[in-house]
């Protein structure tokens, strides 16, 4: 087993205090690997590296960028598999899933490429400012906003990195990541990918260890100018409060509803539901939690849904039989667990699921719940969904829009009136017509409203979020017309 040193500037180098820490298996506690516990001279020693590295890559044409990130995609795409295994393993989701995730590693990175060659700016109109002749010319330009912090969760520890590191050095800016605690091997051997392909010195750092004592110094540094952070909204609102005047993307967390209204397709609206509910072991920002169900189809949706929900399977997340791994510790299963238990306390009723076996928890559907108890109004993160009724396009919408998060939702429907009305009442980032929230393409803007965050990720809107926009003007002296 490899004991894996800092990288600080794109240099592998040893922690300055030389403590290191075990990454063990959420599934059976085997060690998977070790990795480095940075202090703060670390960060000091990575943020002296990103700002030579910001200098130097900045100016870097953006033809030569491209070619290194394309050869970088070329690397994730043939170390697909490597990187699908580590994941599972530190992660504890099912193979299958996990290389889903990293098969789309090399995509993501090349349409970062593509959309960090695509800096283009504007021409002003300048004279129909009344005063303004056509002697001035006015253009803005765009250049990378310099050293980006990007602070990602556990959850996704491939596709998240990705969506912070690909876009941030496709725009030409150095970048210090700090992954999570629990799943730092993912980001190594992604951040490995961008070394082999020739990524110059001092562009990238990977700070592993405590988020709780580095993210301070990270976040509230001056010469960071981005801070890009997907994780809890708790630790997101910490985040806004100490990070000074600098750019701020925050990814957070959320409660996501899905409607089913009553002439909607149940087969597919349940199909869909069993895979949003329950992949990842509900672990997903973009999970369905709460079901709002059109009160007249109600019994024909839960006789429909039940068997799908029964037929996941679970188990070691190695096996290719696993359909749902665990969750990323017992002890969050157990967090999870007691939220449901408590929901039943409250009159919800357990039509499935509900027990823990360690880390494992078995998939969940419960009924009758008050739209109002806290298993619908805070954010769950397990393989659970709640289920409440509504008698009313209206009443459903007011539902949806009931809880103090906006990240995604879903609407199965066959009536197009109602999915406009839909798709411009509820206050969610995302909205899908006749799917759940669980579905990303990576170059859709992404991103939530109210406590689910600002800003978007996205590569094209990542790549607008990493650059600064400079106005220009050119002022020559009026002459006279020949
Ligand atoms: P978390 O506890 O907030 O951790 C996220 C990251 O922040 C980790 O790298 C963590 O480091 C770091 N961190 C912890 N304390 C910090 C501090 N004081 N300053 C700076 N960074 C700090 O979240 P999580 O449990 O890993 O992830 C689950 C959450 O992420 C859920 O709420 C989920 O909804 C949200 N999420 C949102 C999206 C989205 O797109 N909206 C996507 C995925 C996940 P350590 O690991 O070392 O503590």
């Amino acid at each position: 087993m490899q004991r894996k040193q800092l990288l600080i500037g794109g240099l592998w180098r040893e922690p300055t205090n030389a403590k290191f820490e075990e990454i063990r298996s959420p599934f059976d506690q085997r060690v998977i690997g070790e990795v480095s516990i940075a202090g703060l001279s670390d960060v000091e020693s990575a943020l002296v590296a990103a700002e030579k590295g910001a200098h130097l890559w900045r100016r870097t044409p953006a033809h030569k960028r491209v070619t290194i990130l394309l050869k970088a995609a070329a690397l994730a795409d043939e170390r697909a598999e490597e990187i699908a295994q580590i994941i599972s393993a530190e992660n504890g989701k099912a193979i299958g899933e996990a290389r889903g995730e990293a098969s789309r590693s090399g995509e993501i990175i090349r349409l970062a490429a593509f959309e960090g060659s695509q800096l283009y700016g504007s021409t002003l109109p300048l004279d129909a400012n009344v005063g303004t002749g056509q002697e001035k010319i006015g253009f803005t330009l765009r250049q990378p906003v310099g050293i980006v912090v990007a602070i990602s969760p556990f959850n996704y520890p491939a596709l998240l990195v990705l969506h912070k590191l690909a876009p941030a050095l496709a725009a030409g800016n150095a970048v210090v990541l700090k992954p999570a605690r629990t799943t730092p091997l993912t980001a190594l051997a992604l951040a490995q990918c961008f070394l082999d392909a020739g990524l110059p010195e001092g562009v990238l750092s990977v700070l592993t260890g405590s988020g709780a004592e580095l993210g301070d110094a990270l976040v509230s540094d001056k010469r960071v100018r981005k801070v890009s952070f997907t994780g809890s909204t708790v630790t997101g609102e910490h985040i806004s409060r100490i990070a000074g005047i600098k750019k701020l993307s925050l990814e957070l967390g959320a409660s996501c509803p899905v409607i089913v209204l009553k002439d909607a397709d149940l087969e597919l609206a349940t199909n869909s539901i069993a895979l949003g509910g329950y992949v990842n072991a509900g672990q997903v920002c973009i999970s369905v939690q709460r079901v709002i169900v059109d009160e007249s189809i109600m019994a024909d949706f839960l006789n429909l849904l039940a068997p799908k929900v029964s037929a996941i399977t679970t188990g070691d997340p190695g096996s290719v039989d696993t359909k749902m791994g665990t969750l990323i510790s017992a002890k969050e299963a157990a967090r999870v667990n007691a939220t449901i238990q408590k929901a039943v306390a409250d009159g919800a009723k357990l039509l499935m699921g509900g027990q823990i076996d360690g880390s494992i928890m078995q998939p969940t559907i419960l009924t009758h719940v008050d739209p109002r108890s806290s298993i619908a109004q805070d954010e769950l993160f397990g393989p659970a969904i709640a289920v409440s009724s509504a008698t009313s396009v209206a009443q459903a919408i007011d539902l949806a829009n009931s809880t103090s998060y906006g990240l995604g939702s879903g609407v199965f429907t066959r009536d197009v009136s109602a999915a406009i009305q839909a798709a411009r009442e509820i206050d969610s980032g995302i909205i899908d017509i006749n799917w759940t929230p669980l579905w990303r393409a990576d170059l859709m803007p992404y991103g939530g409203l109210k406590s689910s965050g600002i800003g978007k990720e996205g590569v094209r809107s990542a790549v607008e979020e990493m650059t600064e926009v400079k106005t220009v003007v050119l002022h020559g002296q009026p002459w006279n017309p020949a």
